[in-house]
């Protein structure tokens, strides 16, 4: 059989030419990288686990008709996803100070926030992602105004959905990032959620004892991050809760 095209390898995903044209497949490596892959390890299962969660959580979005860039799952490590040109920033949403905002504005770690807070990265490792204005952003043309009201106004309704997911399941979301692309229709362009949503791109803490559950057990060595990830696809049902942690998750269908 001929191999499939590759058209991009980033630190955790590989995407292949799709089936059909406008699609793509998406391929969830073990990869776990951090501080712009100053830190690098190999995490037996974490694609397996962020297959299965980002399709848990587009899914989801794609019911309460926010639009996402997630078809369907193809297999344990793939999915397919529509193609879309991706918006060169990072919209970052924070519900609790944590990471990069309480650094850079001194405020202690665990600190609720006075309402959600959008901010955006420009898209570059060579730079490590920086932090930009709008004025930035509409200067260089990464994106207009309109796509800003758009992507905000897309943030805070994943915001809204993820928080709740997470609640339900004593999980606090602190944070997230998500990735935006446009798709053409005719004439007209509409901006949706794409990349992934999972704990590798949330802080996700448990309501009660605080422990994370997130990509900062492996930034900060604090413990098994696939057992923090099992964690959270056993609580929202994703695995079944006998699943022994991890190399091979028992996926229910
Ligand atoms: P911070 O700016 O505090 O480092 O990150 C804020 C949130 O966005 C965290 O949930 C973090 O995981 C996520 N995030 C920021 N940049 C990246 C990135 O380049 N890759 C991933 N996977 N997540 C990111």
């Amino acid at each position: 059989m001929a191999r499939r095209k590759k058209i991009y390898e980033g630190k955790a995903k590989i995407l292949y030419e799709g089936p059909e044209p406008g699609t793509i497949v998406q391929y969830f490596k073990d990869d776990a990288t951090a501080f712009n892959a100053e830190k690098k390890a190999t995490i037996d299962g974490k694609g397996v686990l962020n297959n299965r969660l980002s399709e848990f959580f587009m899914t989801g979005l794609n019911g309460i008709g926010v639009p996402t860039h997630f078809l369907k799952r193809l297999n344990m490590r793939e999915q397919l996803v529509r193609a879309v040109e991706i918006i060169p920033l990072e919209v970052v949403v924070r519900n609790v100070a944590a990471g990069s905002i309480s650094k850079r504005l001194g405020i202690a770690e665990g600190t609720p926030l006075p309402r959600p807070i959008v901010e955006f990265y420009y898209k570059d490792d060579d730079l490590g992602d920086p932090i930009v204005s709008e004025e930035h952003i509409i200067a260089f043309q990464w994106a207009t105004q309109q796509d800003l009201d758009d992507m905000v106004a897309l943030a805070l309704r994943v915001n809204d959905f993820m928080s709740g997911c997470m609640l339900s399941v004593g999980i606090k979301l602190v944070d997230f990032k998500i990735e935006v692309g446009r798709i053409f229709e005719g004439d007209y362009q509409r901006l949706i959620v794409a990349d992934e949503i999972s704990p590798d791109s949330c802080r996700l803490w448990d309501i009660e004892t605080g422990q994370k559950l997130d990509k900062d057990v492996f930034r900060r060595d604090l413990g098994n991050l696939a057992d923090a990830y099992t964690e959270v696809a056993q609580r929202l049902g994703v695995l079944p809760k006998n699943a022994t942690p991890m190399t091979k998750p028992t996926l229910i269908n």
